[in-house]
């Protein structure tokens, strides 16, 4: 379970959902861990969310992520589990984690898979290539530890069932020198609380078309009423009209919201990099052979200006009743 400051991220609760549906296949049980400071009482309410154990590594040494001290602490959990396979969320922290651990115990590792499932004891993993322009299936041998990254919102997540409980086991971890060779002095944050796009359900995304930072509030405003973050193609972002943290694509992030609403986006590949894996796609462009058009799921051939207060108003109609 991915956790910052006693937050779990949402794409975790994915992870015990997929956890359960394989421990089903397999004949075993999912468990899940929890690594930091002070995170203990996180770990009961996972019994809701299908985590029939739970070992947590609580540690003030752990209070904020580092690589070495957290792979060391999966190393602990894996030792006491003693699990077949381990799953993370593709995440920062996710790949940083999961090819350090993988690397540790020799297992088989696939990064970034959008599905996974058993095969004997050997495990299926389907995984996009190339910016999404391919998806390989991949074999990891059951030979090995297994251990996947899997994509956010490739899985939904179970309804929490209440009255489900779950063990918590605590485990401790001894950290080397090498382990806190890595000190953190002060974290900044640049986003001040907003929803951060890898994230977010709904993404609002923005292009050049925007014309300015200003007009972005068009978009805010919906964002607003989908409970949504907000995105931006990059040349959105070099010209400033938002920061280069809310850019989608190859050189920016990869979201796979359920929602992408792309606004003055001509979908140029390395944009359509960082989205396509989203579930639907809905695209306003004034100009209908737009690129962005194949991928939509939804075409409005609109000036986005208009069209998006006007959805905004109606979702709001919607969100009242
Ligand atoms: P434009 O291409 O200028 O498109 C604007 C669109 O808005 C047009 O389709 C136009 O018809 C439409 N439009 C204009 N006015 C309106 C209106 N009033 N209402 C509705 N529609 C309107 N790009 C990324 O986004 N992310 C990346 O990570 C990324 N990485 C890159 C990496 C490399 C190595 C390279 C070479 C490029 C990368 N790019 C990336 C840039 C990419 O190639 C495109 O240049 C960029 O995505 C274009 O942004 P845009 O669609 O906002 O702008």
């Amino acid at each position: 379970m991915e956790q910052r400051a006693g937050r779990i991220n949402p794409a975790s609760y994915q992870l015990l959902s997929l956890a359960a549906e394989l421990a089903k296949s397999t004949g075993g049980q999912s468990e899940a861990c929890l690594i930091g400071q002070g995170v203990t009482p996180l770990a009961s309410p996972l019994g809701a969310h299908g985590a029939r154990k739970v070992y947590a590594v609580d540690d003030a040494a752990l209070a904020m992520y580092r690589a070495m001290p957290y792979a060391t602490a999966v190393c602990a959990v894996i030792d006491a589990a003693d699990p077949a396979i381990v799953l993370f969320p593709t995440t920062a922290m996710g790949r940083d984690l999961a090819s350090r651990v993988g690397a540790r115990r020799r297992a088989a590792l696939a990064i970034d898979c959008t599905e996974v499932s058993p095969q004997g004891d050997d495990l299926l993993i389907t995984k996009p290539m190339y910016a999404g322009k391919f998806s390989a299936k991949f074999r990891l041998s059951g030979k090995r530890l297994q251990i996947a990254t899997v994509r956010t919102n490739a899985y939904s997540a179970a309804a929490p069932q209440s009255g489900a409980t779950t063990d918590v086991q605590p485990v401790t971890v001894s950290l080397s020198s090498a382990d806190q060779r890595l000190s953190i002095k002060e974290i900044v944050s640049t986003t001040s609380g907003v929803k951060d796009v890898t994230e977010a359900d709904v993404v609002v995304s923005g292009g050049r078309a925007l014309k300015s930072a200003d007009n972005f509030k068009v978009l805010y405003e919906l964002a607003e009423v989908l409970d949504a973050a907000v995105g931006a193609s990059r040349a959105a972002c070099d010209a400033g009209y938002q920061p280069h943290t809310r850019q989608v694509g190859l050189t920016g992030k990869v979201v796979t919201p359920k929602l992408y609403v792309a606004c003055g986006i001509d979908g140029a590949i390395q944009h359509l990099a960082g989205m396509r894996g989203s579930k639907v796609i809905v695209a306003v462009n004034t100009k209908k052979d737009a690129p962005i058009f194949k991928v939509a799921n939804y075409g409005c051939i609109a000036d986005l200006f208009t069209l998006v207060p006007l959805l905004t108003q109606e979702f709001k109609k919607l969100r009242a009743h």
